[in-house]
């Protein structure tokens, strides 16, 4: 048996929404099906304001520009996440600051970011990882007490919940990734929520290019120009159709995500038992997207012996997330604090084959090569 670690789910109505905006006449973007995208998110989750973007990095893109950082602000984030978080701010010429993540989950620590708080700081970055909220009532009060800009990279997290409230609702900002490793996917795609609405018409203007063309096409102003900075952030209206059929889906494929987790959970769950490896619980103010499946080894060579020995029975796991602050481009940058639990987290990760369509079968043999690994170790 061959098991490769994602397989992009289709619906099978994408092509006919790509053929219908084709119909419409206009492919570029900011047409029907973006507006209807748009509706979709802002109507099911209540966020301020959603506006697609070609990716999750350029929805950070945009929230780095929107909070106005320039050399000399300083960012707090985590550095155990995707390169496209730090990279919006670098871009921008900021100082970003790596905090670490708590002990027990791959997640941002408040009390850690507390004390890394300068006269200098500016935004707090958070990811919630495999979906799963940070402590988002800990955060709000640092933003709130510091006049601090909240930015939530939400990547992992398009449906999931920090107590009643929609991740990506919580933040200033909110970015999310329909790249085809996600749970919605358009093959490259994200999108940005504003929720503050003093951000809003900016926003839109930064999307556009930096010209006011989408408030003259609602008729506001009777001819469109160069008013600001921006770039071209928005996707075609073929990506919005694509995504669109996905969206139409979207309360089965999470049901099926979910499915795929509790599959996995039942199988899996002798190795938190036997004390093999580490299944992170979900704390009770966050919920279960079906973002994905991760275990956390004792140790890193522990980790990659299992990673070798899955590969040899055809089953593609991989690990998550090396350090930025100790990559190549930030190390000579970073201030020299050490961050273990980054460090342990991201030695020991261990995902799984994750996707739509993952029968029993093909978990139940994942988990007799977990068991097989372990057994002979113990
Ligand atoms: C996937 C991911 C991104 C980047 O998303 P793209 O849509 O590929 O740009 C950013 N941050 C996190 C945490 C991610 O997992």
């Amino acid at each position: 048996m061959k098991i490769p670690f994602n397989k992009p789910f289709f619906t099978g109505e994408e092509s006919r929404h790509m053929q219908m905006a084709a119909i419409f006449g206009q492919i570029s973007g900011n047409g029907a099906y973006t507006k209807k995208c748009h509706q979709f998110f802002e109507k099911g989750f209540g966020f301020g304001k959603a506006l697609l973007t070609t990716s999750c990095s350029d929805a950070l893109e945009m929230a780095a520009i929107l909070s106005n950082i320039g050399p000399g602000d300083e960012v707090i984030m985590p550095s155990f996440t995707f390169v496209s978080t730090a990279n919006a701010f670098i871009l921008r010429g900021a100082t970003i600051v790596f905090a670490d993540v708590e002990p027990g989950y791959p997640n941002l620590d408040p009390v850690g970011v507390e004390k890394l708080i300068t006269p200098r700081t500016r935004v707090i970055v958070l990811v919630h990882y495999s979906g799963v909220a940070c402590q988002m009532d800990a955060f709000t009060r640092l933003a709130e007490a510091h006049n601090l800009i909240l930015v939530e990279d939400a990547a992992h997290a398009i449906g999931s919940y920090y107590r009643k409230q929609p991740l990506g609702s919580i933040g200033h900002f909110g970015t999310f990734s329909f790249h085809e490793t996600k749970n919605i996917i358009s093959g490259e795609g994200g999108l940005l929520t504003i929720n503050d609405k003093r951000f809003s018409a900016r926003a839109e203007i930064i999307w556009e290019k930096g010209t006011n063309r989408a408030a003259f096409y609602r008729g506001e102003v009777n001819k469109y120009g160069w008013v600001d900075v921006g770039s071209s952030f928005l996707p075609s209206e073929l990506i919005a159709a694509f995504l669109f059929a996905q969206l139409e889906a979207f309360k089965d494929i999470q049901k099926e995500r979910l499915r795929v987790r509790r599959s996995y959970l039942e199988q899996l769950h002798f190795v938190n038992e036997r004390g093999w490896a580490t299944i992170p619980a979900i704390p009770d103010y966050a919920t279960d997207n079906g973002n994905m499946f991760f275990m956390v080894t004792r140790d890193g060579e522990e980790r990659d012996a299992l990673i070798r020995h899955l590969n040899r029975d055809g089953i593609q796991a991989v690990f998550h997330y090396l350090p930025l602050h100790s990559s190549g481009f930030f190390s000579p940058r970073h201030d020299g604090r050490p961050l273990p639990n980054t460090d342990r987290f991201s030695e020991c990760i261990i995902r799984l084959p994750f996707f739509s369509g993952l029968s029993e079968k093909e978990v139940a043999f994942v988990a007799k090569s977990v068991r097989r690994f372990f057994e002979k170790r113990g």
